[in-house]
C-alpha cells in the first residue's frame, strides 16, 4: 500500500476480449472507491500476444517489476491462437507471471447465480457452489517447454513436490475452514488425484493425509479424477472446496465453469505467499472479439476475489464487504433478467456492465 493508503493494482488488458472485460471490472472499482473508504490507484501494463507481435517479447521487464510492486494483479486475457513462438506454443505471459511469482494455488470458485440456466439437471434448485483449487506451479505444467520429442517418441515429466503440496493443502483446508466460518458452504475438502495408478499421486495424496491430520474438524474424501469428473456433472452440488493437480485441474476447471452458464461466468485467482494475481478463467476469445458480446461477468467476479484476498492480507473489513457487495451486483443483475449472448441472451458487454454498476 503506497503513502496515502491507496492500493496499487497492476493492469494487464492483455489481448482480444482482454481489454473488453478489463474496462468493466475497473468501472466496478472505480464505483466501489466512490462509496467506501477504499483508494485505488491502477497502473496499466501491456503483456501478450500483441505486446509478442511489437517487440518479440511476451512482456517487457517493466510490467514484471510493476507485478512486483503492485498489491495485487489484475488480468484480462492474454494469448491468440494466430501468434505462436517457433515452437508453435502460444504467448502465455500469465504462466510465466503465475511461475516467477511461485503462486501455486489457483483458485476456480464455480457458484451458479440464480437465474442463470445450468446445463444439469436439478442445479437451479439444488445449487452449485464449488471451489476449484488447481495446483499451477507444478504437475505436468513443470514440463513446460522442456518436453523432449524425437521422430518416435515424445516425453513430458510431471513433478510434485512436498514443499509445494504442503502449502497447497494448508490453502485449501484454510478455504474450506473459512467457508465454513462464513455459513457458506459445508467445510468439505475433496483430494482429486490418480492414486490407484501413479506413484506420482499416491505421494500426493499422502500429504494430503498428512495435512488432514492437521486439520481435523474439515471434513475429507479422496476420489479419482475420472470418479470425479462423472459426480461433477451428476450430482455437483456435493462438491464444497477440491484440489487437484495442474493438469487435472486445468481440464475440470473448464468442465467447472460449464456447469455455471460457461467461461464469461467462471472468475479465478492465482495466489502464491505474496503475490496474487486475478483474472476470468476464460481465453481471449478471437472469435468474439471486438463485437461487444464479451461477458465480463467473470472478469467483474475476478475484481471481487481480489478485494476479499486484499481484506485477508491487510486485514481491510471495508474490503471484504466491497467484495461481498460486487457478488450481490452480478446476483442482483441476474435476478433482474440480464441473459448475456454467451448463453442465448441479447446482452452484450455494455448492458450487462450496466446492470451491474446499477445494482451497486
Ligand atoms: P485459452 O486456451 O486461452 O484458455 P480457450 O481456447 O479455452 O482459451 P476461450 O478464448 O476461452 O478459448 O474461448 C472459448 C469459447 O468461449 C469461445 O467460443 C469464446 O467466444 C467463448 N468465451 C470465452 N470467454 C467468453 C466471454 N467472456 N464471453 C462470451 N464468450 C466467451
Amino acid at each position: 500500500m503506497s503513502a496515502n493508503n491507496a492500493l496499487h493494482i497492476a493492469v494487464l488488458g492483455g489481448d482480444g476480449i482482454g481489454p473488453e472485460v478489463m474496462a468493466p471490472a475497473l468501472e466496478v472499482l472505480r464505483r466501489i472507491e466512490a462509496t467506501t473508504d477504499l483508494k485505488f490507484r491502477f497502473t496499466d501494463a501491456p503483456a501478450g500476444a500483441n505486446n509478442y507481435l511489437a517487440t518479440g517479447k511476451s512482456m517487457p521487464e517493466s510490467t514484471v517489476r510493476l507485478c512486483e510492486e503492485a498489491d495485487a494483479i489484475l488480468l484480462g486475457a492474454c494469448g491468440l491462437p494466430s501468434v505462436r513462438y517457433p515452437d508453435n506454443t502460444e504467448i502465455a505471459p500469465q504462466i510465466e507471471l503465475r511461475m516467477h511469482f511461485d503462486l501455486y494455488a489457483g483458485v476456480r470458485p464455480a457458484r451458479l447465480i440464480p437465474g442463470v440456466p445450468s446445463p444439469i439437471v436439478g442445479a437451479d434448485q439444488k445449487g452449485i457452489d464449488l471451489v476449484l483449487i488447481r495446483e499451477s506451479t507444478e504437475g505436468l505444467f513443470a514440463s513446460m517447454g522442456k518436453g523432449v520429442v524425437t521422430e518416435t517418441e515424445a516425453r513430458e515429466t510431471l513433478v510434485v513436490t512436498r514443499k509445494t503440496s504442503e502449502r497447497l493443502f494448508e490453502f485449501s483446508f484454510r478455504l474450506a475452514e473459512r467457508r465454513k466460518a462464513r455459513g457458506r458452504a459445508n467445510g468439505g475438502l475433496t483430494c482429486v488425484d490418480k492414486a490407484n495408478v501413479f506413484r506420482a499421486f499416491a505421494f500426493f495424496r499422502g500429504l494430503f493425509d498428512e495435512a488432514a491430520q492437521r486439520h481435523p474438524d474439515v471434513r475429507t474424501e479422496r476420489v479419482y479424477v475420472d470418479a470425479c469428473s462423472l459426480m461433477m456433472v451428476k450430482r455437483p452440488w456435493d462438491f464444497d472446496v477440491m484440489v487437484t493437480e495442474n493438469m487435472f485441474g486445468d481440464i475440470l476447471s473448464d468442465l467447472a465453469a460449464g456447469l455455471i452458464g460457461g467461461l464469461g461466468m467462471a472468475p479465478s485467482a492465482d495466489i502464491g505467499d505474496r503475490h496474487a494475481i486475478f483474472q476470468p478463467c476464460h481465453g481471449t476469445a478471437p472469435d468474439i472479439t471486438g463485437q461487444g458480446k464479451a461477458n465480463p461477468t467473470a472478469m467483474i467476479l475476478s475484481a471481487a476475489m481480489m478485494l476479499d484476498w486484499l481484506a485477508d492480507k491487510h486485514g481491510l473489513e471495508s474490503a471484504a464487504e466491497a467484495g461481498e457487495r460486487v457478488e450481490r451486483a452480478v446476483d442482483k443483475a441476474y435476478a433482474d433478467g440480464i441473459k448475456p449472448m454467451e448463453f442465448g441472451g441479447r446482452n452484450g458487454t455494455a448492458d450487462i456492465t450496466k446492470a451491474v454498476l446499477a445494482a451497486l
